[in-house]
C-alpha cells in the first residue's frame, strides 16, 4: 500500500476564485484587442511616478496603450482609452507648453483613429468610449470621431473646459456633438476587490471599477475574457509594473523564472533595494514580498492623492497576484515589445501564457524600464582599503 501524504507547506498556495473577489458569475465575455498608440519621453520626470529614482534613471519613456473591446453577445464594439492627440500643440497651452519646453517629447505617429481606420475598424462601429480619467494622453481627439458617440467617464471627473477652467485638459471640441454619460459609483452596490464596480453592460462582462489617487475620477476597466479570466486595464493607476509587483501572494502564484532570479542578483543594485535573502551585492528577489517601487508622493507627483493610489495600487495588486487576471496599464513600459497589438486578440491570453511571458519583464535588466540600477555614469571609484590596514594611521 502506497501513503499519500499531505505535506501543507508543500501544497500550491490556494488560488483565489473570481467570486472570491465579489465578481458574480457570468459567461458573457468582451474579446480585447491593444494598440500601442505612441511613445513619449518625460524629461526629468521619473519622480512624478515612482520612488527611489536612481542616478541616471530620471527620463522615463513610456508607450500610451489604447485598448478596443467587442463585446461578445452584441458584437457592439467600445474603447477603453483613446491615447494622445498626434497635435499635442493643438492642446489647451498648459499642456502645449509640455511639448513646446521639450519637457514631454513625443515623435511622429498615427493616432488611434487613424490606427483604427488602418485596421479595417470603421469609427462609426464604435458607439462607445470609456475615458479611464480626463488627461491629455487618454482622451484621444474626439473631433476627429463620428458625432453621437457615447463618452462614459466616472461621475467624480472634473469635466469644466479650457478656458473656463485653466488646468483642464478639456476642450470644447471633446465634448461637441457627442453624449457625456456619467458613471456614478454612489449608485454602486457591488465591490471588487474593495473597489466600487458598475457592471457596464448589465451582463458581467465589462466592469468599471472606481479606482482613486491618480486624478479625479481615475477608472480601472475590467473585462471578462472568458467566464473565468479577466483582462484588467489598470490604466494609470500605477504607471510602473515595480510599482504593482512582487507582492507576496504574487510571488507564490507566479514565481519569478529562475533565470531572472538569477540575472536580478547582481543587476538589481542593493545600494536601493533589499530583501530578507539579500546580502549587499547580491539581490534576492524570491524573498522580496512587496513591489520594489512606490508610487511618487513629490510635491509635483503626477497622483493628486498618493495615499488614495497607494490603497488603489493594494487593491489591483490583489487581483493581479490572481492566475485568472492580467493586468494591462497604459503606461507599462516593460510589455511595450512583448504585448500582441491589434489585430491580434488578448481574449485566450490565458491559454497563451501571456501574464507569466510578461508579468516579470519589468525585472530583465535588458528591458528599456529597468530602473534597479544606476545608470549612465562611470561607476564612482571605491576608495577601498586593504582590511587589515590601520585606518587611525594619517595619509602621508
Ligand atoms: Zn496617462
Amino acid at each position: 500500500m502506497r501513503l499519500i501524504l499531505t505535506l501543507p507547506f508543500l501544497a500550491a498556495p490556494a488560488l483565489a476564485s473570481f467570486r472570491d473577489f465579489g465578481i458574480p458569475a457570468s459567461s458573457a465575455t468582451v474579446d480585447v484587442k491593444a494598440f500601442n498608440v505612441a511613445s513619449f519621453t518625460l524629461n526629468n520626470l521619473t519622480h512624478v511616478f515612482v520612488k527611489p529614482v536612481l542616478p541616471g534613471q530620471e527620463t522615463i519613456t513610456l508607450p500610451i496603450f489604447a485598448f478596443l473591446l467587442e463585446h461578445k453577445p452584441t458584437k457592439r464594439r467600445f474603447m477603453f482609452d483613446l491615447g494622445i492627440r498626434n497635435d499635442p500643440e493643438n492642446l489647451p497651452p498648459t499642456f502645449a507648453g509640455l511639448f513646446k519646453s521639450k519637457t514631454i517629447t513625443l515623435g511622429k505617429f498615427k493616432d488611434i483613429t487613424q490606427l483604427l481606420v488602418d485596421g479595417g475598424i470603421a469609427l462609426k462601429s464604435i458607439k462607445a468610449i470609456f475615458w479611464s480619467h480626463g488627461h491629455f494622453d487618454h482622451i484621444g481627439d474626439m473631433k476627429k470621431w463620428p458625432k453621437k458617440r457615447k463618452i462614459v467617464v466616472s461621475s467624480q471627473t472634473d469635466t469644466s473646459i479650457f478656458p473656463d477652467n485653466k488646468n483642464s485638459d478639456f476642450q470644447a471640441s471633446d465634448f461637441a456633438g457627442h453624449k457625456l454619460i456619467k458613471a456614478d459609483f454612489s449608485r454602486s452596490n457591488l465591490t471588487i476587490s474593495g473597489m466600487r464596480a458598475l457592471d457596464q453592460f448589465g451582463d458581467g462582462s465589462f466592469y468599471l471599477l472606481d479606482a482613486p489617487g491618480h486624478f479625479g475620477g481615475h477608472v480601472i476597466g475590467l473585462a471578462r475574457t472568458t467566464p473565468t479570466s479577466f483582462i484588467i486595464l489598470g490604466a494609470d493607476t500605477l504607471h510602473h509594473a515595480g510599482a504593482l509587483r512582487p507582492g507576496g501572494a504574487f510571488q507564490a502564484n507566479i514565481p519569478c523564472p529562475g533565470e531572472l532570479v538569477e540575472s536580478a542578483r547582481s543587476a538589481i543594485s542593493t545600494d536601493f533595494f533589499w530583501s530578507p535573502r539579500t546580502g549587499p551585492g547580491r539581490f534576492d528577489i524570491a524573498s522580496r514580498t512587496e513591489p520594489l517601487l512606490a508610487l511618487s508622493d513629490t510635491p509635483d507627483s503626477f497622483f493628486v492623492d498618493p495615499t488614495a493610489a497607494q490603497l488603489s495600487v493594494s487593491k489591483l495588486a490583489a487581483l493581479d497576484a490572481d492566475k485568472d487576471f492580467l493586468t494591462l496599464v497604459t503606461h507599462d513600459g516593460s510589455i511595450t515589445s512583448a504585448l500582441p497589438t491589434f489585430p491580434a486578440s488578448l481574449a485566450d491570453w490565458q491559454k497563451q501564457g501571456l501574464k507569466e511571458k510578461l508579468a516579470w519583464l519589468f525585472l530583465d535588466g535588458k528591458n528599456p524600464s529597468f530602473l534597479f540600477q544606476p545608470k549612465g555614469r562611470a561607476k564612482r571609484e571605491a576608495h577601498t582599503h586593504h582590511p587589515n590596514e590601520d585606518v587611525s594611521k594619517e595619509d602621508d
